[in-house]
């Protein structure tokens, strides 16, 4: 070895100099035995807490009973996780697979197979917006509107372009030769930003125009995160691909792409597959997941997230800190790095997340009670003010 190497690791992580051991409800244990309130959810991911009781029993059920079988049987699970996430309105039908990467890349695939079965091979564009992530995959990289997820690894994919989010202009280089639009409704791992609903109903109208499709990227605001499902349902979207990954399986890898049926339509036996997709142990994830998710359930998580981020906006005003985001996806705009008030969090014991470079993203388990929130709300307020008295 002509280097030293520190861990047998790849080193594509800033790790932090600890280790989790356990997890339960809102809280992580780390090696050296102390607690953490957990706001960072695994990213977006234990939506339901660390190891939610209906999705590991069920987890655990399936483990003794069948593991893998691959997609050329039908699985019963698969069809039964299938047809909970097609209550989604306007998808009919779930290609399952492994990651949030995974869906984005069978989703431009869908949506270019899609326009060529109707006779439109000029249009294979993928547009996709300034500051958006839709992950580190060739395709995936290549939507990704943030030019530092690129550096270093071009030529990327030809035919993926980004514009200007939330910028009516920009909607005019939507046009004949677009299959597709890849959008998320609240930018997350860009800096916690919400698309306007006025701006959503444009960007629609433009892409129904243009026979171009809409694509969904709700990896990271789908699963309850911001209230309802999925995000979109909140400003009466009609998108033709959706793709999920991150809270669906509340921990258990996976990712999923829904369609209306006339897309899906577009794959047929050999366009598209993947070994591990849709394996019942995770379909077994999925479904308890979706179905502890129930209405009131979400409605709760809609009015104990308008509570919270209120609280947020009285402790960020003093410091003229914008608060954004929807639900529980919420970000607190520092205007200056997150990272160092990041870790006065962590010295009280409580985690939370970056979002671009000076954004504070909080991501609490959509289960935190109102003393958990409280309690961060305390946490931070004495963290910004040690912070304050330092600089
Ligand atoms: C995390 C994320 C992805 C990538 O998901 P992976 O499972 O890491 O591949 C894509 N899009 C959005 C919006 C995300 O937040």
């Amino acid at each position: 070895m002509d280097k030293a190497v520190q861990s047998p690791v790849m080193n594509t992580y800033k790790r932090l100099p600890f280790a989790l051991q356990s997890g339960s409800g809102s809280y992580v244990t780390a090696e050296d035995g102390t607690s953490y309130l957990d706001f960072t959810s695994g990213i977006a991911v234990c939506n339901l807490g660390h190891a939610p009781k209906e999705v590991s029993e069920a987890v655990k059920a399936q483990m003794d009973q069948f593991w893998h079988c691959s997609n050329l049987f039908p699985i019963t699970l698969q069809e039964e996780a299938a047809a909970v996430l097609t209550e989604a309105p306007g998808m009919d039908e779930v290609f399952f697979c492994n990651s949030g990467a995974e869906a984005n890349e069978a989703a431009w695939k869908l949506a270019r197979k899609y326009q060529r079965d109707q006779g439109f091979a000029e249009k294979y564009h993928i547009l996709s917006f300034h500051q958006s992530f839709h992950g580190r995959t060739g395709g995936a990289m290549a939507a990704t509107g943030q030019e530092k997820i690129k550096h270093g690894f071009e030529p990327v994919m030809p035919g993926f372009s980004s514009i200007p989010f939330m910028d009516q202009e920009a909607l005019k280089q939507i046009d004949e030769t677009t299959a597709a639009v890849f959008l998320e409704v609240v930018q997350g791992e860009g800096g916690v930003h919400p698309a306007g609903k006025n701006w959503l109903q444009q960007l629609q109208n433009v892409c129904r125009d243009k026979g171009a499709l809409l694509i969904i990227d709700e990896i990271q605001t789908g699963a309850g995160r911001t209230g309802t499902w999925f995000a979109y349902e909140q400003f009466g979207l009609e998108p033709d691909i959706v793709t999920a990954a991150k809270g669906i399986g509340s921990g258990f890898p996976v990712g999923a792409v829904l369609a209306s049926a006339e897309t899906a339509a577009s794959f047929s036996p050999g366009t598209h597959g993947s070994t591990f997709g849709g394996n019942p142990l995770a379909m077994a994830a999925v479904k308890a997941t979706k179905e502890a998710m129930t209405e009131p359930f979400l409605e709760d998580v809609q009015h104990r997230s308008a509570w919270f981020k209120h609280q947020l906006q009285e402790t960020a005003a003093p410091y003229g800190w914008e608060v954004r985001g929807l639900g529980f996806l919420l970000g607190i705009d520092l205007k200056e790095p997150a990272a160092p008030l990041l870790e006065k969090l962590r010295s009280n014991q409580v985690l939370a997340l970056p979002a671009g470079e000076n954004v504070l993203r909080i991501l609490p388990p959509l289960t935190a009670t109102d003393m958990e929130l409280q309690l961060f709300l305390q946490a931070l307020t004495q963290a910004v003010q040690a912070w304050k008295e330092e600089v």
